[in-house]
């Protein structure tokens, strides 16, 4: 411990690199790329200081090349979940007594090395295992990664320096302790961020952590784990335990020590851990804090008002970039019928410009979605509404699996706004537009505030201020981030903390001092400088 009040450094948010032909970023990227393509991995457990190669694996493939094998993952057996815990709580005493500025330094130092050294890896990691282009790795896997960290630094010192009033002859103190326990962090597929900020978060703060990747995160969750590694986390502070999640969860959340969630993926998984931490409340040694990002049905409003060609672009980049795979893309719109050919012809023009397939080819702006239990859900949707009378087809609609998970973008039209696409997330590259009359905004604002059990993101595209204003107001509940002229997409650690309600998740914004507050148990210590000597009231003299 130091003699002096660390000041941790200013976060700034990591530039994203252009990977323009020609430049050292895409050189580095492509040739990591095929090294990684070349060889095979095994991703092993990682308990304590232990690395554990199980007899039991599944294997890891790029999902716009199914075929091919990229290595393979370790499935736990329960014994390994409960000595991953075991080891996590032997771990705690000495993590948690860690003083502040070393246990950020290795956080920091994991950020520079996913700027830097680990760059060209982890993107071509994200890139092969869950097939991102490149710039959809680079403002995840590196940029969005390292900002996480960084900001977390900064956040977690604010919260630190939140300390109490002082009374006369009274010294008041408040120490932010780690949770009494272990956290269980298990995390979503798309984001190599999330996945890396879902564990990174609570062990700033001074917990252990069990970390429960997707089965389609495998090839960048090793990534992650070297690089822990390299900047001297200590072994035991986050364990990766993958496998069957029924199995590791029912371990994980029947355990006395277990102190909280950090969950990012479906509602349904969601609600269902929920229940489940709830049925078991009488075994554990404290209240679970419970952190969960879901889904959403995230929405484009726009007003006559709007700016066409904006309108346009955030349709097309909001609802198609990285296959609609992301918690925030636009997959319903609302077009004011006078502009409402216009803006179709515009997104249907530039899906017509959209290049598909592996993420190798940099020009390619779609590549594959995420396995084939998302392909074949999509396309049952695709097909029955090339068959339901209330909808049309405007673009795409075709599709095939037979050297990767190819959907081509569709743009759908419906009649009935509660048309089935317009109410279910799909997470895959389809689009639904509804065409209201112009003058019926009104009623259409509260159709979008009540059509979906979600409450995560959505935009207004408007010029017409009054407008903004007011619809604003009404929307106030529909989304936790919610964009004034942009995609609802896109958002930037330290700039638009990230999460919404209603179904889509508890919303305590990742990327900001509300998430990490969830992961400290405050103490309270009073001392008293000179107590009283005897029990009387003054007034009793
Ligand atoms: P998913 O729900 O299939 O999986 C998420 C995690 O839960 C994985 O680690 C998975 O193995 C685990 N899991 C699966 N079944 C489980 C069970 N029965 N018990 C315990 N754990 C279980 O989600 P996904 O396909 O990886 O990601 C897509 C979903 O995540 C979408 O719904 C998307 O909206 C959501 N998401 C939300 C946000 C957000 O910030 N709101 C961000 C990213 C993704």
């Amino acid at each position: 411990m130091s003699n002096g009040f660390y000041a941790a450094p200013k976060p700034v948010n990591e530039p994203v690199l252009s990977y323009r032909k020609g430049s050292q970023e895409r050189k580095e990227v492509l040739n990591t790329y095929k090294e990684l393509y070349n060889k095979t991995v095994v991703v092993p457990l990682y308990i304590g200081a232990e690395k554990i190669v199980t007899k039991k694996q599944s294997r890891i493939f790029p999902p716009h090349e199914h075929q091919h094998t990229l290595g393979y993952y370790s499935q736990a057996a329960p014994s390994h979940v409960t000595n991953a815990i075991n080891e996590a709580l032997a771990t705690k005493s000495k993590w948690e007594a860690i003083s502040f500025e070393h246990r950020s330094a290795i956080f920091l130092k994991v950020a520079d090395l996913i700027a830097g050294p680990y760059r060209a890896k982890i993107n071509a990691a994200t890139m092969l295992g869950q097939s991102k282009n490149i710039f959809q790795a680079e403002i995840d896997a590196a940029c969005e990664f390292a900002d996480f960290l960084r900001f977390n630094v900064a956040f977690a010192a604010d919260i630190y320096a939140q300390q109490p009033a002082q009374g006369e002859g009274v010294i008041n103190r408040l120490e932010y302790r780690a949770l009494e326990g272990f956290i269980y962090a298990v995390t979503p597929f798309n984001f190599t961020a999330i996945a890396g900020n879902l564990c990174a978060a609570p062990a700033l703060m001074g917990n252990v952590v069990i970390w429960k990747p997707s089965d389609h995160q495998m090839f960048s969750a090793k990534i992650i784990m070297d690089i822990f590694e390299d900047a001297g986390l200590p072994p035991g502070v986050i364990n990766l335990i993958s496998g069957d999640p029924v199995m590791i969860s029912d371990i994980v959340l029947a355990h006395p020590s277990f102190a909280g969630l950090h969950f990012t993926g479906s509602t349904e998984i969601f609600k269902n851990l929920w229940k489940q931490i709830g049925n078991n409340l009488d075994a554990y040694q404290s209240y679970p804090r419970i952190v969960g990002e879901t889904g959403g049905k995230d929405f484009i409003f726009a007003h006559s008002s709007a700016a066409i060609a904006e309108l346009i672009t955030a349709i097309t980049r909001g609802g198609y970039e990285f296959q609609g795979q992301k918690c925030s893309a636009a997959s319903r719109i609302y077009l004011p019928k006078s502009i409402a050919d216009k803006v179709i012809a515009g997104v249907v023009e530039n899906i017509k410009q959209f290049s598909i397939g592996s993420p190798e080819n940099m020009n390619n702006f779609i590549t594959a979605v995420i396995h084939e239990k998302s392909f074949d859900r999509l396309t049952r949707f695709i097909d029955q509404a090339k068959k339901d009378d209330d909808v049309e087809l405007l673009a795409g609609g075709t599709y095939d699996k037979s050297t990767g998970y190819f959907i081509h973008p569709t743009l759908l039209k419906t009649t009935n706004p509660h048309y089935t696409t317009m109410e279910t997330e799909l997470f895959g590259p389809v689009v639904t537009v509804y065409v209201y009359e112009d003058s019926d905004w009104e009623t259409t604002l509260e159709l979008v505030n009540t059509t979906s059990e979600y409450g995560l993101t959505g935009a207004i595209i408007a010029q017409d201020r009054m407008f903004i204003e007011d619809a604003s107001a009404r929307l106030r509940h529909a989304a936790g981030n919610f964009y004034i002229n942009d995609k609802p997409s896109g958002a930037v650690v330290g700039q638009q903390p990230f999460g919404g309600g209603r179904a889509s998740g508890t919303n305590d914004k990742a990327g900001s001092a509300l998430n990490l507050l969830r992961w400290v148990s405050p103490r309270l210590i009073k001392e008293t400088l000179i107590p009283p000597k005897e029990f009387k009231y003054p007034c009793m003299d």
